[in-house]
C-alpha cells in the first residue's frame, strides 16, 4: 500500500484538467472480477464498449481502444498512416502539440510547425499559446503545395496546457478550400466527451482521445477513431508498427476481442461511464461543461487576472488557465494551495513553467465542487501576496446561482 505521511479529512479537490475524479459508480464497477478476456462473457462486454465508444466520437467507424496511455494513441495514428519521410503540417497550439509533433519527428517523419504570427503582451514569448487553430494559415500553405506533399494535418482539438480549443470543422473547410488530399488527424485527448466533437461529420480521418478526462475514468486506455480513407492509407503506411497496427485489431475487435490481453477492469469503468454519459445526452454533458467553465471564468475575471486563452471565441469547457502577475511563481502558488487546501491544480507546462496554473472543470464535478476550488485558489492567491480585484468566489455563485443547472431544472419539474 502507498504509505502517505498523513491522511487528510474529507476528499482531495483533484482539479486538474485530467486525470479527473473519477465517479464511485466508475470505481465500483471496476471493482468487479477479472474475467477470462478470451471467454464468452468478456465477447459481450468487448462489443459492447466498442459500440458505445462509436457514439461518443460520433462515427459509424472503427474505433480502436488500445491498453495504453494518450501518447501511445499519438503513435498508433502517425505509424498506422505515414512512411518514413512523409511531409506532415501540424500546428502550434501548446506544449501538447509541441510533444506530438516532436514525436513525429522522432519516428522519422519530415515535420513542419505552423504557428500564429502576431504579438501577445502577457506572455511575449508564447503568443500562439493563447490562441487556436488559424484555419486560413493551413488553408495558405496547403494551397502552395501543389505536388500535394503534405501527407497529413494534425491538430489538437483541446489544448490542455493552455485551455483554448480548435475549430476543428474549419480545418476540415480549410483542406477541402485547398482541394487537397491529406489527412486531418485530431487530438481529442483532453476535449472528447467534454467538448462538442464530431468525427464523421468534421470529416476527421484519425481522431486520437484518452480516458482519464471527459470520459472520467482512470488513465490506461487510449483511442483511435479512424475514417475509411484512414483505414486505405494503412495499406500503404511503412512506418513500422506491431502493438499499434490496426488491421488485426479491427479484424478481432468484430467479435469483441483483442489479439493481445486488454484492460478487462478498465473496460468494465468504460462500460459504466459510457451508460452515464450517453443516459445524460452527449449535448447535456457538453453543455454542463460550458456552464461550469463560464462560473470559473466569472472567477478569474473578477480576480482582474488574465485567462489564458485570450480569444473568448475558443475558451476551453475543459480547463481555465490562469496568468499570475510577473513575478509570481505559478508555481509557488500551486504548492501552497496544495499544501495548505489539499487541492491539486495543474502546472503550467514548457513555455508557460511558472507563468500560469490550470483549473479543471470536469469528472465528477459539481456547482460546488468548483466554488470550493475557486475559494482554495483565491485563498492561495491571497496568501501569495496577489492583489486581487474583487472576490472570484463571489463572482462564481453569482454566476451558478443565476444561471439553473438543467439537471437542476429537470428535477424541480
Ligand atoms: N494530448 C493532450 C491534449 C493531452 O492533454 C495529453 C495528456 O494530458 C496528451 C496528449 C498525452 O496523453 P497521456 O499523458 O495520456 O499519454
Amino acid at each position: 500500500m502507498l504509505q502517505l505521511d498523513s491522511h487528510p479529512t474529507g476528499r482531495h479537490f483533484l482539479q486538474i484538467p485530467g486525470p479527473s475524479p473519477v465517479p464511485d459508480r466508475i470505481l465500483r464497477a471496476m471493482s468487479l472480477p477479472t474475467i477470462d478476456h478470451r471467454g464468452p462473457e468478456f465477447g459481450v462486454l468487448g462489443r459492447q464498449v466498442l459500440t458505445g465508444i462509436r457514439q461518443i466520437f460520433k462515427t459509424q467507424h472503427p474505433v480502436i481502444i488500445y491498453p495504453a496511455s494518450g501518447t501511445g494513441a499519438w503513435e498508433a495514428a502517425l505509424s498506422n498512416t505515414l512512411s518514413p519521410g512523409d511531409h506532415v503540417l501540424m500546428y502550434e497550439t501548446g506544449h501538447f502539440a509541441s510533444l506530438w509533433q516532436k514525436m513525429a519527428t522522432r519516428l522519422g517523419i519530415s515535420t513542419e510547425f505552423l504557428a500564429f504570427n502576431g504579438t501577445d503582451e502577457h506572455l511575449p514569448l508564447a503568443a500562439g499559446w493563447r490562441r487556436g487553430v488559424q484555419a486560413d494559415l493551413i488553408e495558405a500553405r496547403l494551397r502552395k503545395d501543389t505536388e500535394k506533399k503534405i501527407k497529413a494535418v494534425c491538430v489538437v482539438h483541446n489544448e490542455t496546457s493552455t485551455g483554448v480549443t480548435s475549430d476543428i470543422a474549419s480545418v476540415r473547410r480549410a483542406i477541402d478550400a485547398a482541394g487537397h488530399p491529406a489527412l486531418l488527424m485530431v487530438d481529442s485527448i483532453s476535449g472528447l466527451a467534454s467538448a462538442d466533437f464530431r468525427h464523421d461529420e468534421w470529416g476527421v480521418d484519425v481522431t486520437i482521445s484518452g480516458s482519464q478526462k471527459g470520459l472520467m475514468l482512470p488513465p490506461g486506455i487510449s483511442f483511435n477513431a479512424i475514417s475509411p480513407r484512414a483505414l486505405e492509407a494503412m495499406k500503404s503506411a511503412k512506418l513500422p508498427r506491431s502493438f499499434w497496427a490496426w488491421d488485426e485489431i479491427v479484424e478481432m475487435n468484430k467479435d469483441g476481442y483483442w489479439p493481445y490481453t486488454p484492460n478487462t477492469n478498465l473496460l468494465y469503468g468504460l462500460s459504466e461511464a459510457l451508460d452515464m454519459i450517453l443516459g445524460e445526452g452527449l449535448d447535456n454533458v457538453f453543455a454542463r461543461h460550458q456552464r461550469w467553465a463560464a462560473g470559473v471564468r466569472a472567477a478569474v475575471n473578477a480576480w482582474g487576472l488574465p485567462i489564458q486563452c485570450a480569444d473568448p471565441a475558443v475558451y476551453s469547457p475543459v480547463l481555465t488557465g490562469v496568468i499570475t502577475p510577473e513575478g509570481v511563481d505559478a508555481d509557488a502558488v500551486r504548492r501552497l494551495i496544495h499544501q495548505r487546501f489539499d487541492l491539486s491544480l495543474g502546472t503550467g507546462l514548457g513555455k508557460l513553467k511558472g507563468r500560469m496554473f490550470r483549473m479543471g472543470h470536469l469528472g465528477d464535478s459539481n456547482d460546488l465542487t468548483l466554488v470550493a476550488m475557486v475559494a482554495g485558489v483565491e485563498m492561495g492567491l491571497k496568501l501569495s501576496g496577489v492583489k486581487l480585484a474583487g472576490s472570484g468566489v463571489q463572482a462564481t455563485m453569482d454566476y451558478f446561482a443565476g444561471h439553473v443547472a438543467p439537471a437542476a431544472l429537470q428535477k424541480a419539474a
